[in-house]
């Protein structure tokens, strides 16, 4: 893309509606756009970001045998009354009415929905295990949407619901739940730490939330510093082995680590005092077994291998996509702005022309523009006619993680200049050879992507 052709509108001041420095962050590099509190659009490169995200969701869910599919947003509240849910959501359900004087609801979550389809299309224990999964807009009336999109009204969330004919197999699932968490937030260049919680209006009492430690976090944490050292890296996983995928929940659960709801103060002072951490943290994700709680009321049974119908237990399994955004920026800036993780930056890499007008530099700045995007790279192109120092500003507030800067004096020895924003520290290099560095770079990246 080149910038002049863009539509990224940077503001220059910081805005005073902003709390904490992500919200403050995603305003100023032109990310998104309140429409009214807690609801935003999502300008051209905040939506790039969000895809980003959605797809590393999306391979990592296709690696581990989950089904996509699409739910819509309006819900018919008879179905949530078949729950009991109805009236329980209280004040954070959004309800609707309709011409027909029909009640409908934004939907906050799905397990009804997908119980309803569950049960109108599967009848035998043999369909199972099955889980499906959507990436839809939710919507919370939350008393103080605040943040960003951190706490908003109207969300992305992946939510992901699963049916087994056994609790053994509930437990499997949510165990291979845990293991496709650990590596698509790690794709995304964070570590989020299960943490045992509270099953909240979903229910439940096997519950585990992923949170990302940032001050700036809603959600209090207690844990032993030993769970930090813990990554999942890229080691093999077979999902449909049961004891594999076992072996890392317990590997990764087990560990002190608790949010405050579930926090145990005599269990917590067991460990070595200089391992015990209390800190803020970003709720990022929750898998949750819950067994028959809504299979029961609904009426979602198989028949099972003895002929007999039985409920079938369920679990489900939620992302926050959009507050993602948040929390990898909390996680990672500095004064400057951003700093994106390779994994979800919206373009691979900047390129800051010195002298645009300057036949050679301009031509130069075309050859390496072309030559990425050739290899398979999605760069960006500052091509206007700006200074220096607001070139450079601007690529450090949005973030790239790597800047190819060309300018006339360095092009006289074949030169360009290739910076990481993380380090700052800068090289020069043959400009065929900052190609093939950011081509490097970017490999492990784009060889994690998953057949869909
Ligand atoms: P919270 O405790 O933060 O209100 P929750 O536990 O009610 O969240 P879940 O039902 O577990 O949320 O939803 C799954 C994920 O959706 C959460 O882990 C979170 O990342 C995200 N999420 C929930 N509420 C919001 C919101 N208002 N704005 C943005 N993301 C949200
Ligand atoms: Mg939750």
């Amino acid at each position: 893309m080149r910038l002049s052709r863009y539509f990224l509108p940077v503001l220059k001041e910081d805005p005073k509606e902003a709390q904490i420095v992500s919200h403050r962050l995603m305003l100023r590099a032109g990310m998104i756009k309140q429409q009214t509190a807690g609801i935003y659009s999502w300008l051209p490169m905040g939506f790039k970001v969000l895809r980003r995200i959605e797809q590393i969701v999306h391979e990592e869910q296709a690696r581990a045998g989950h089904i996509p599919m699409l739910m819509p947003t309006l819900q018919p509240a008879d179905l949530w009354r078949e729950s009991g849910r109805y009236d329980d959501y209280g004040e954070e359900m959004l309800r609707v009415t309709d011409r027909h004087k029909r009640d409908l609801l934004y939907g906050p979550t799905n397990e009804e929905m997908i119980t309803d389809i569950f049960r109108a299309h599967v009848g035998s224990y043999k369909d199972l295990p099955l889980t499906l999964y959507h990436i839809q807009w939710k919507f919370r009336d939350e008393i103080r949407p605040r943040f960003g999109v951190m706490r908003g009204r109207e969300f992305l969330m992946k939510d992901g619901y699963n049916f087994n004919l056994t609790k053994e197999a509930a437990l499997h699932a949510y165990n291979r739940h845990l293991v496709s968490y650990l590596r698509s937030y790690e794709r995304m260049g964070l570590q989020a730490i299960p943490m045992r919680a509270d099953g909240g209006p979903i229910g439940g009492d096997y519950t585990h939330e992923f949170l990302v430690l940032a001050e700036t976090g809603e959600s209090e944490v207690f844990y032993d510093s030993q769970i930090t050292d813990l990554t999942f890296g890229d080691r093999a996983i077979d999902y449909d082995d049961v004891a594999q995928c076992q072996a890392v929940l317990e590997e990764f659960t087990s560990r002190y680590a608790r949010t405050d709801e579930t926090h145990d103060a005599a269990l917590f002072a067991q460990i070595p005092e200089d391992r015990r951490r209390s800190a803020r943290g970003i709720e990022v994700g929750q898998i949750f077994y819950f067994g028959t709680k809504y299979s029961e009321p609904m009426g979602a049974t198989v028949v099972g291998p003895d002929g007999a119908r039985v409920p079938v237990h369920m679990g489900s399994h939620g992302i926050g996509v959009s507050r993602l955004l948040g929390a990898i920026i909390e996680a990672s800036h500095d004064d400057k702005g951003i700093i994106w993780p390779e994994g979800v930056t919206p373009f691979h890499v900047g390129i800051v022309n010195l002298k645009q007008g300057d036949v050679s530099t301009d031509s130069a700045c075309e050859a390496i523009y072309a030559e990425l995007r050739a290899r398979g790279l999605d760069p960006l192109y500052d091509d206007r006619d700006e200074r220096a120092g607001a070139k450079f500003a601007g690529m450090d507030l949005i973030g790239l993680p790597w800047r190819i800067t060309v300018g006339p004096r360095g092009l006289a020895s074949n030169k360009v200049e290739l910076t990481s924003r993380r380090s700052g520290e800068s090289e020069e290099m043959s400009p065929q050879e900052a190609v093939a560095r950011v081509q490097a770079i970017y490999a492990p990246v784009l060889g994690q992507a998953a057949p869909a």
